[in-house]
């Protein structure tokens, strides 16, 4: 069965029992065959799974089962992953702005591996976790998150020898809003100018963390950044004894789930287009495509008859909150739908259920996997 057949049997035993909410559907082979992929493409990365682009639990036991580590923010996101069993030593406490209480709780708990990216932090790590094994964040390509490779990093490197600190490595994390596909290669080169400047302190690095921001929807873009990426490694730490990680979230969970909304209302505007309203809205499942404009793509499931041949008419989606802004899309020609009918978003599986508030009292809670229809 597809991903259109499930969610249509969901849909009609949801509404036999009055239940008209929108929800996900997870494909969870989809996870699988993306992380057999990456183990394919680039076998020498393991990935660490980032805990905030979707939590879901049997996403976060499988990516275990196969083997993955996971990148945490916070301590609940520690803690989520803890209560699967898994060794503290597969995780990485990956935000280098903590609170205090957080850094306790990785030590109490064993979070050993632990970032950083400034002075201030890495004393604060110091006073409270002394034996942490920290990594320096290098590359300030926002303002908010790292330190410049030049001017900073030796500093903070030398800075560790000083408070006699644990320095592990060093990560970088490029993010998904970069085409250039040769940046891995010379984030290496960077990397292994710091690693050498580190051993004249005599201080020996072996761990790099090459962070996320690999779309999953596009498999071609990410062998472009596979090939870059194991040409920076087979270039400066072919010889070494390194072990490199990665924290890809949106890799594995984009392409898995779909979100079904229904129509709740169809009306002729003013403007002569034709306006929909939907049970879900950029508050909910949709904050993330609205932030950053990405491209929706969905299908329709008519669960109702039209009088006529639906015509292609410019329309606008809009979501159910009491906010004007709540627009899902905006003057896109569509074939026209009926109030009552469903529409299938896909690609919404990263960013989507993490994000997602409970404003106006809406919240989208429902994911179904493919097994669950069984069970409705
Ligand atoms: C958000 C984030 C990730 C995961 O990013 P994706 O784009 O979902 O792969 C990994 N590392 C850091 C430091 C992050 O902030």
């Amino acid at each position: 069965m597809d991903v259109l057949q499930v969610t249509e049997k969901i849909i009609d035993k949801n509404l036999s029992k009055d239940n008209d909410d929108a929800f996900f559907v997870l494909d969870i082979e989809e996870v699988k065959r993306k992380y057999e992929y990456w183990i394919q493409k680039i076998p020498r990365v393991v990935p660490y799974y980032a805990v905030k682009s979707n939590d879901d639990v049997r996403v976060m036991k499988l990516l275990r089962d196969l083997g993955a580590g996971y990148d945490c923010a916070s301590k609940k996101e520690i803690s989520q992953v803890l209560e699967l069993n898994v060794d503290p030593n597969r995780i990485i406490y990956s935000n280098t702005i903590k609170q205090v209480s957080h850094i306790k709780y990785s030590a109490e708990k064993g979070i050993d591996k632990i970032t950083f990216d400034s002075a201030p932090e890495l004393e604060k790590i110091k006073q409270h976790y002394s034996n942490a094994k920290v990594v320096l964040r290098i590359f300030n390509l926002g303002l908010k998150f790292g330190c410049n490779h030049e001017t900073e990093a030796p500093k903070l490197i030398k800075l560790c020898k000083e408070l006699d600190m644990n320095l592990i490595g060093l990560s970088f994390h490029i993010g998904s809003f970069t085409n250039d596909h040769t940046v891995y290669e010379r984030a290496f080169e960077t990397t292994r100018k710091l690693f050498d400047y580190a051993e004249t302190l005599g201080m020996k690095l072996n761990f790099i963390d090459i962070g996320g921001g690999f779309a999953g929807k596009d498999l071609s873009i990410f062998d472009n950044y596979a090939a870059s990426i194991n040409a920076g490694i087979e270039k400066y730490f072919s010889l070494n004894d390194v072990e490199i990680i990665s924290e890809p979230g949106r890799f594995f969970v984009d392409t898995a789930f779909s979100v079904a909304t229904q129509v709740i209302l169809k009306k002729p505007s003013e403007d002569g287009q034709i306006y929909y309203y939907i049970n879900e809205s950029i508050y909910m499942s949709f904050l993330t495509m609205f932030l950053y404009k990405e491209n929706l793509k969905f299908s329709v499931i008519r669960k109702t008859k039209t009088e006529h041949e639906p015509k292609e008419l410019l329309s606008t989606i809009w979501g159910c909150t009491c906010n004007s802004m709540d627009k899902i899309i905006g003057n896109r020609m569509m074939t026209e739908v009926e109030m009552g009918d469903w529409l299938l978003f896909f690609n919404m599986g990263d960013y989507t259920t993490t994000t997602s508030t409970k404003f106006n009292g809406f919240k989208n809670v429902n994911v179904y996997s493919f097994e669950d229809i069984e069970n409705l």
